[in-house]
């Protein structure tokens, strides 16, 4: 039996994944399921699958989490220390898909212990692809993307040399504002930014694909996952979300990938990697879908688009920087503290002070040095935000 783990096991990814592991229980022993502070689906689950421990990031609800699991056998357990706890117990593979930085930890110590890390948590290789890499590489642990678009990128990867590689195209659905008139952004709602067109995903994310900073974060992941030039990536808008990401080799071909926007596609290919086993996804009817469109993608509409470029070319701290400050940013429009529009302006803003700071950006991509540019970035933004 395989040991799996679900990290962020009551989020959309979460879900996703037990979806597919429940179908097939004799197959998986589950060691541990975590969530954030929703105690009863978390014990809902943790008991369906019989796992060994389920743990809420948010110590308040732990009192909540140990009535409803007890006399099941299962330890429950609470905070942030329990949770890196829970997701270094050694597990032959464990889904990365806490949203946040918060979720790199955990991640890491997993990939530490020797897991294979599925990994949907982009924020990782965002703030720390090095780190990532060389745990990936120094251990007994192997990473495999989950992000629908990196999926994609790998699997048109096998068997090709990467020198090979031209260009790397990751498309975008534009989220809920592709259509909306430039001068209407200021006024979009939290609410209308979180209802995507494509895809059924988490509030943050859903959020952040209609600012394109989910796009953002997912060149640079590109970069930092497949150590590819920048100058090779791009990105197209696909509003149908067919296409998941192109793979252009020297010779002019172009091998895409192609399926119906579900995420227990990437999910089940990492569960399932190498082999290639039947999944429960909608087959996509290509005479039903007509035709599929593309148009460019605007930096006008989408500075984080232009944003992401220079976080890439800067290296070093800059990904943890832009995404602490996207993610405080986020809180703020989500709070109804700032505009829709504001939210690259203060990332920006974030990003130019603290560029200015002797040594901050080029420091050696550790986790207490990632920790560090986080923190600040966060306060730098919260300043700004404030004025
Ligand atoms: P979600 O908000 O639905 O779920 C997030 C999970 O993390 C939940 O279990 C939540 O309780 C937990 N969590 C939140 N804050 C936490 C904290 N501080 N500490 C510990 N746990 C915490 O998010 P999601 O849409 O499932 O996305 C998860 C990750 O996967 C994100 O990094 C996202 O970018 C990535 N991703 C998601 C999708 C998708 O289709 N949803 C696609 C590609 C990549
Ligand atoms: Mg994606």
């Amino acid at each position: 039996m395989r040991r799996v783990s679900i990290l962020g096991a009551t989020g959309s990814i979460g879900q996703n994944t037990i979806d597919l592991i429940a179908r097939a229980p004799e197959a998986y022993h589950v060691v541990a399921l975590t969530g954030g502070r929703n105690a009863a689906a978390l014990a809902r689950d943790a008991i369906a699958l019989r796992a060994e421990i389920a743990v809420v990031a948010d110590e308040s609800a732990l009192p909540e989490l140990r009535e409803a699991l007890a006399g099941s056998g299962i330890e429950a357990a609470g905070g942030r220390a329990a949770l890196i706890e829970a997701a270094s117990r050694p597990a032959d593979w464990v889904m990365s898909a806490i949203v946040g930085a918060a979720g790199l930890e955990p991640g890491l110590r997993a990939l530490q212990g020797g897991a294979a890390l599925a990994l949907a948590n982009k924020e990782s290789m965002v703030c720390a692809g090095p780190l990532m890499l060389k745990a990936a590489r120094d251990g007994q642990g192997s990473l495999l993307p989950v992000d629908s678009e990196h999926s994609a990128v790998f699997q048109a990867l096998i068997g090709e040399d990467l020198s090979a590689v031209e260009r790397i195209v990751i498309t975008a659905s534009g989220g809920a504002f592709r259509d909306w008139p430039l001068e209407d952004l200021d006024k979009a709602t939290p609410a209308q930014a979180a209802t995507h067109p494509n895809w059924d995903m988490g509030q943050r994310i859903t959020i952040d694909s209609a600012s394109m900073f989910n796009k953002a974060l997912e060149l640079i992941e590109t970069k930092e996952f497949f150590g590819i030039d920048p100058a090779m990536i791009e990105t197209v808008v696909h509003p149908e979300s067919m296409i998941h990401a192109l793979v252009g080799f020297r010779d002019g071909a172009l091998m895409a990938h192609v399926g119906m926007p579900d995420m227990r596609h990437a999910i089940g290919f990492a569960l399932h990697y190498p082999e290639r086993r039947a999944l429960p996804v909608e087959r996509l009817d290509l005479v039903k879908l007509g035709q599929m469109t593309f148009r460019p993608a605007c930096e006008t509409r989408w500075p984080a688009l232009r944003l992401a470029r220079g976080v890439m070319e800067a290296g070093g701290m800059a990904g943890a920087i832009f995404n602490a400050a996207k993610e405080t940013a986020l809180d703020g429009f989500i709070e109804n503290r700032i505009q829709f529009t504001r939210m690259a302006a203060v990332v920006e803003e974030v990003l130019t002070s603290l560029s200015a700071q002797t040594g901050l950006i080029d420091a050696e991509v550790t986790l207490d040095n990632v920790m560090q540019a986080d923190h600040l970035a966060r306060q730098k933004a919260r300043e700004f935000m404030t004025v």
